[in-house]
């Protein structure tokens, strides 16, 4: 067979990563006639395309997050199953990065390119693992792409904030944490550790969390804090969106103590800045290590980067001895993860 270079069946638009003989985009910043969709945050998942492809997972949150704008069809592909789209073999792998993630492993023409959304290695009760596919182009993001991004095991992190709990008995610790992914993870880890109390949610968590428990993920007993009536909710654990942490809502509680889980918290002026007490470096992103080693093991010649630290990745790509690129793909945020 004929090989034809990825970039010229692969390749930026404005509108997103296209993939020209199966017309269809990825994670495209915009509606378009046909999104491919790695996972479920908003800056990846956009509304009103007019075919969607993910997994059940994926599509089961976006519907919940946009209801009727989800999308005009959808269709569902489990983890390992292949499809093909005008010749173009598409098959969906998990990356380990929250409920349903999927990285896009497209071969046309006898080249392969994997497509890994966001994207971490570390283990995480509420998804599945991230799976390593060999390939001749990785594409990667690089929201933690500098060294000084290291990530700890979130049980370590969950520790600590129990550690906090014993001791300030008095303080209600108000746990902020992204609303999609992160808060989940932080429960069920919480879970892991043996911590069964009732955690309380405010009410921007609940329906995402009440959706991983419909697909399957036990959180344990939730209770929105609307419902705890008059209680302060002194040495319980409030989980709240990071933008409630030091808003009016939170003077309910009672003498309130910040926690922050994210992989921002590494960067003290961060948490400092946040009012963050007890900042938890827990994220969902591969960090400099991950990245690297991720890229390392593609064993891919050519290395393209979406968004982040793009430079100093890159940068390192060159010292690997293999070629990146910055696509500098606009519309992707670094998450309030
Ligand atoms: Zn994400
Ligand atoms: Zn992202």
């Amino acid at each position: 067979m004929t090989q034809t270079p990825v970039q010229s069946w692969l390749f930026p638009t404005s509108e997103g990563l296209y993939c020209e003989p199966g017309q269809f985009f990825i994670d495209p910043r915009t509606s378009v006639d046909r999104a491919v969709i790695t996972h479920g945050h908003s800056d990846h998942a956009r509304a009103n395309s007019r075919a969607v492809l993910g997994t059940a997972e994926t599509i089961a949150v976006m519907k919940a997050r946009y209801g009727e704008a989800a999308g005009g069809s959808f269709q569902a592909l489990a983890y390992g199953e292949t499809l093909t789209i005008d010749g173009v073999s598409l098959r969906l792998v998990p990356a380990g990065h929250i409920l349903g993630s999927a990285q896009v492993v497209l071969e046309w023409a006898g080249k392969r390119a994997v497509i890994s959304g966001d994207y971490k290695r570390e283990a995480d009760p509420t998804c599945a693992g991230f799976e390593l596919v060999t390939c001749d182009v990785f594409v990667t993001e690089a929201t933690f792409g500098l060294p000084v991004f290291h990530h700890e095991p979130a049980e370590k992190e969950a520790r600590r904030l129990l550690a906090s709990l014993n001791m300030m008995p008095e303080r209600t610790h108000l746990l902020g944490a992204y609303s999609l992914g992160k808060a989940q993870r932080m429960i069920a880890v919480l879970r892991e550790l043996g911590y069964e109390r009732p955690i309380y949610l405010h009410g921007a968590m609940v329906s995402l969390c009440t959706l991983y428990q419909q697909l399957g993920v036990s959180l344990g007993t939730l209770i929105p804090v609307y419902e705890a009536g008059g209680d302060r909710l002194a040495g319980e654990i409030v989980l709240a969106p990071p933008s409630a942490l030091n808003d009016r809502w939170s003077r309910r509680l009672a003498d309130p103590l910040t926690v922050f889980a994210s992989g921002w918290m590494r960067v003290r002026g961060r948490a400092r800045q946040r009012g963050v007490e007890l900042p938890l470096v827990v994220s969902d992103h591969a960090d400099w290590e991950g990245l690297v080693q991720t890229i390392i093991e593609s064993e891919a010649e050519e290395i393209w980067v979406t968004h982040g630290r793009d430079d100093a990745l890159v940068h390192q790509i060159g010292k690997l001895g293999r070629r990146g690129r910055a696509l500098a793909l606009v519309g992707y945020e670094d998450e309030d993860e």
